[in-house]
């Protein structure tokens, strides 16, 4: 392995051994390369960003890996509820993704390959030391459903939350999935680990019942909703943070008021926040972007139902950055 690739899939603890300079010089060579990108091996990397593209702060940059493959990553200023502006870095964790949701770009790729764990730190040392981006949290939403490359996932969790390393704290973690039964019971596991408890966990819902999100996500044939729900009161039980409910409200499919009850009621006493993303349409979508008062009304109704609601800003809608519009710039351009 590069010796880059080396340091981009360590924790200090686990890559200190295979050192051939004495512990201290080790230790001070891991925080500069992780710390302030001064390592000569960073140089000789040979993974490259290739493109930027910018609307209203969001920064979306393509970087192509050893083999000439290209994954997306987007750079996201959010502000929070003290008013704070966070930098939010939304990984890929694969090339494509198998999970053929069909509101999204990036599953018109299949699956191409996985990411290595240095891959995906790759992505945070670019940000961070290249595009200068103070990168305060984390989410695993880009190209690629992370529970189908849990291994490299987590590896790269314990990289980015070592102290020695990128030090991002566990509670600025989030991984987002589609609903993948065993990989969110491997994340509960990992979650009790020390340090770890506060690692957030997102699910894209997406729909109120079986039949439609059957339709518009395939994995729901494998994982029905009720079978989903018992995994995420696991998760509860085991001592996990509120889940995050991803919904993207797509016009004509899931966006009624009568879909918004029906979600309330499946969501019963689960703890959770409900987080309403209106759809951005993909290249030769079949639905255009929702109407304002539809989105402002199926939150009113599922507020009204007892859900704890949140709307995401679309950012990046121009430059393919929001959520469910990345694939890479060759794939589109064919
Ligand atoms: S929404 Fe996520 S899981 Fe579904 S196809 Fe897209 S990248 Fe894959």
């Amino acid at each position: 392995m590069h010796q880059a690739d080396a340091l981009l899939t360590s924790t200090l603890e686990s890559w200190l051994p295979d050192a051939a300079v004495n512990q201290n010089e080790a230790t001070e060579a891991y925080r500069q390369f992780h710390r302030y990108g001064q390592h000569p091996s960073v140089i000789r990397s040979g993974r490259v960003v290739t493109g930027v593209t910018h609307e209203d702060g969001t920064r979306k940059f393509l970087l192509r890996h050893l083999d000439g493959r290209e994954t997306e990553s987007v750079i996201m200023p959010i502000e929070g509820r003290s008013g704070r502006v966070r930098q939010t870095l939304c990984l890929s964790s694969q090339v494509g993704c198998a999970m053929g949701c069909t509101f999204c770009q990036t599953a018109t790729m299949g699956r191409v390959r996985n990411l290595t764990t240095a891959e995906i730190v790759a992505q945070w040392h670019h940000a961070t030391h290249e595009l200068e981006a103070q990168i305060t949290n984390l989410v695993f939403m880009g190209m690629g459903e992370p529970m189908d490359n849990l291994d490299a996932v987590l590896c790269a969790i314990e990289v980015l939350t070592d102290h020695n390393a990128a030090s991002i704290p566990p509670s600025r973690i989030g991984v987002s999935t589609v609903g993948h039964a065993d990989g969110i019971r491997r994340f509960t596991e990992f979650m009790q680990r020390e340090g770890m408890h506060q690692l957030r966990l997102a699910v894209s819902i997406n729909a109120p019942n079986d039949t439609i999100r059957s339709e518009i996500m395939p994995v729901n044939r494998a994982v029905p909703m009720d079978m989903l729900r018992e995994t995420l009161i696991e998760w509860i039980q085991a001592g996990g943070r509120p889940v995050l409910l991803e919904y993207v409200l797509i016009p004509t499919v899931n966006d009624t008021t009568a879909h918004a009850e029906e979600l309330a009621t499946w969501v019963g006493d689960l703890p959770c926040r409900l987080n309403i993303i209106p759809y951005n349409p993909i290249l030769d979508s079949p639905w255009p972007a929702p109407q304002e008062g539809d989105v402002t009304q199926f939150i009113e109704v599922a507020n009204a139902a007892g859900l704890v609601v949140n709307r995401r800003q679309t950012r990046g809608r121009n430059v393919m950055a929001a959520c469910g519009q990345l694939s890479t710039a060759s794939r589109r351009n064919r």
